[in-house]
């Protein structure tokens, strides 16, 4: 809603209602007026400066030749500055006047025309109405802008007419009309040119705020995506791989070593009587146990080893690059910090340990059959009376 008002046009000046948006469209076209600006500039002064010849046709070398010569050379040389003024500094939101003042000067200089040279006034009606159009629609400005100049410029002519070429009454209304004419005209082509490159400017920019939105929502899209997939692999509890997830990346650790003939191992660990620490203690201080447990296993293992949860209070490691002497004293480190663990408060006589199988994996073996191997292990372990590492 608040958007449609912001591109909301004038119908009589063709500008933004919304001033800090119309200062917007002017700052984006500022580039192509000054380029315009400069060149429309040069055209002017070069034609105001080649009807000089006529000039001396009309008049040979007399006073008011030279006066007009003078004339002639001040808004020729005027425009070439202001076009290389506004050339390297000229905007429609800051300087505006910069850009009105060569219309001004231009049509001053048509103007001083007709006392010196009143006898060709026929020809310079025509001029005036090349100019009006000139004005409008070759010199880039605002409409209001043109609109001015082009006003001054009409009613100077008309009364420098009447007063120097002594123009009759119904002369003076024909080449009025004219005149109107040529800035109605003028005015409504300008009038239409401002709509419509505005209302490019507003769908351009509706077009780009679109896609901001498109793109903010597409990496939202992304970090959910990014967030489902995390959820999907992993343990809710612990944090650690789930099940499904750990047997995917084990497969292919394992396969890769038998690939490059390195060895692998694999630990299957459970927590020892650990439903005595739930019928103790209630089952949510059992999980903060099993999170530290796991804390601690993750600080005894290396950047390359997985660990998962295989289900209830039973984890599952996989070690790439290591044999049965390394895989035995990474579990030993394992197991004893699990027993280092100190429980807080009522709990502080409580003493934690965990029993580990560890099997270690053949050219042929898959890994079904290394869990399996594992799990015997452990299996050994808990029958020996736990808190041991079993290869
Ligand atoms: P053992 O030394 O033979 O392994 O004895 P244990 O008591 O650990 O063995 P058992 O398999 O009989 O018991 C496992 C218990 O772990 C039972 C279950 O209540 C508990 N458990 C499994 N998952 C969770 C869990 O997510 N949170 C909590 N608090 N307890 C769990
Ligand atoms: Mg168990
Ligand atoms: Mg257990």
């Amino acid at each position: 809603m608040a958007e449609h008002k912001n591109n909301d046009i004038h119908w009589l000046t063709g500008q933004f209602r919304d001033r800090s948006h119309e200062l917007k469209y002017r700052d984006s076209i500022e580039k192509s007026v000054r380029f315009e600006s400069r060149f429309a500039l040069i055209v002017v002064a070069v034609l105001f400066a080649m009807f000089g010849i006529t000039d001396y046709n009309l008049l040979g070398l007399t006073h008011e030749y030279y006066l007009l010569l003078t004339m002639r050379i001040v808004v020729v040389s005027s425009c070439l500055i202001l076009a290389f003024v506004i050339g390297r500094s000229g905007g429609l939101s800051r300087n505006v006047w910069l850009h009105a003042l060569p219309l001004w000067i231009v049509a001053t200089g048509i103007v001083l025309i007709v006392p010196l040279r009143p006898e060709s006034l026929s020809t310079q009606v025509t001029a005036i109405v090349v100019a009006i159009m000139a004005f409008y629609l070759l010199i880039p400005n605002l409409l209001t802008v043109s609109a001015l100049a082009s006003l001054y410029l009409s009613i100077s002519f008309l009364a420098a007419a009447v007063v120097f070429a002594e123009l009759s009454p119904v002369a003076t209304v024909t080449i009025g009309l004219l005149i109107m004419v040529a800035n109605i005209v003028g005015y409504t082509a300008l009038l239409r040119i401002e709509f419509l490159q505005r209302k490019q400017f507003a769908l351009l920019n509706e077009e780009r705020e679109q896609n901001r939105h498109l793109e903010k929502e597409i990496a939202h899209r992304k970090s959910l995506e990014e967030r489902l997939r995390t959820a999907a692999e992993s343990d809710a509890l612990t944090g650690v791989d789930n099940r499904g997830h750990f047997m995917k990346r084990a497969r292919s650790l394992l396969q890769r070593s038998q690939f490059e003939k390195a060895p692998f191992s694999l630990f299957m660990i459970d927590v020892d009587h650990f439903k005595r620490v739930n019928d103790n203690w209630g089952h949510t201080f059992g999980d903060l146990i099993l999170i530290k447990i796991v804390e601690v296993c993750q600080q005894s293992l290396r950047p390359n080893d997985i660990i998962g949860r295989f289900g209830g209070e039973e984890f599952v490691v996989g070690l790439p690059n290591t044999n049965a002497k390394e895989a035995q004293a990474i579990a030993e480190r394992l197991k004893e910090s699990v027993t280092a663990i100190k429980l807080e408060g009522d709990m502080s006589d409580e003493r934690l340990s965990v029993t580990i199988g560890v099997a270690v994996a053949n050219d042929e073996d898959d890994l079904d059959t290394l869990i399996t191997r594992a799990d015997d292990k452990l299996y050994v372990g808990k029958r020996e009376g736990r808190n041991r590492v079993v290869v």
